[in-house]
């Protein structure tokens, strides 16, 4: 069996038996392989272990190989998961399905317009980024400033308001990971509950949290998606973070 295979499983039981050990159910938590850095064939042979969710960072290393894996784009779903810039928009609305990293309403409404050239691929799923750890260096908006900007994308055509995304800086401190978690959950369920009948919250569903290193907490916390780089593909050259 391949490495990559043999990953694939443990990160498999991993996700279960921490939903067990939450009482959730398995199947509410989708796995999300984060192949950044690594070649197309690595996601082929992740393909081939049953893999079918990919996640990038970077627009052109990304789109390379969706189109090197043009042919199996059928059976694969392609997360855009990095900080996305303005003159990058449409490479991500012609490619891709889903994109975790929407923190201005500008880049939303820049993906809603260009995605409408690109009809066979469906909406565009769309999370907005939370920065959970407050961190001026990082990504995303404030949990005061999310409702906002979701109440923005949720009207806007072609682009599907999904939940939240939010990488909460790295702590080995358990306590810690999962307070951060919960407090992304919380502005989940305030935003999920106040709009629950407003149009464009019909399936405002995920909440993208959780990586190699994190999951349980995550998962501990009502992670409805881990995204998982080195735990399936092995460490990353660290040339990008
Ligand atoms: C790289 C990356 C991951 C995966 O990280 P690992 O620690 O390798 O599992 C998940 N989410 C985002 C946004 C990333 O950039």
């Amino acid at each position: 069996m391949s490495q990559i295979t043999t990953n694939l499983m443990l990160v498999r039981q991993r996700l279960e038996l921490a939903a067990l050990a939450a009482n959730r159910e398995p199947e509410d938590i989708q796995l999300l392989a984060v192949s950044k850095t690594f070649p197309a064939r690595a996601i082929e042979e992740a393909m081939h272990a049953g893999q079918s969710a990919f996640g990038e960072n970077y627009v052109q290393e990304g789109v390379e190989k969706i189109q090197e894996l043009a042919k199996l784009r059928p059976w694969l779903e392609w997360h855009f998961i990095g900080p996305l810039q303005s003159n990058k928009t449409r490479e991500v609305a012609e490619h891709f399905d889903w994109v975790h990293s929407i923190d201005r309403l500008k880049i939303a409404e820049r993906l809603s317009t260009q995605r409408a050239e690109f009809p066979d691929l469906g909406d565009l799923q769309v999370c907005i980024q939370l920065n959970v750890s407050a961190e001026e260096s990082k990504s995303g908006v404030s949990l005061n400033e999310a409702e906002l900007l979701c109440d923005s994308v949720a009207k806007l055509p072609n682009i599907i308001l999904r939940g939240l995304m939010a990488i909460p800086e790295p702590s080995s401190d358990i306590a810690q990971q999962r307070a951060a978690f919960a407090a992304v959950r919380e502005c989940f369920l305030g935003i999920k509950v106040k709009h629950s009948n407003d149009i464009g919250y019909e399936f405002f569903d995920t909440l993208s949290m959780g990586m190699s290193d994190d999951l349980e907490s995550a998962i501990a916390e009502g992670s409805t998606m881990v995204r998982i780089g080195s735990a399936i593909f092995g460490k990353r050259n660290k040339i990008k973070t």
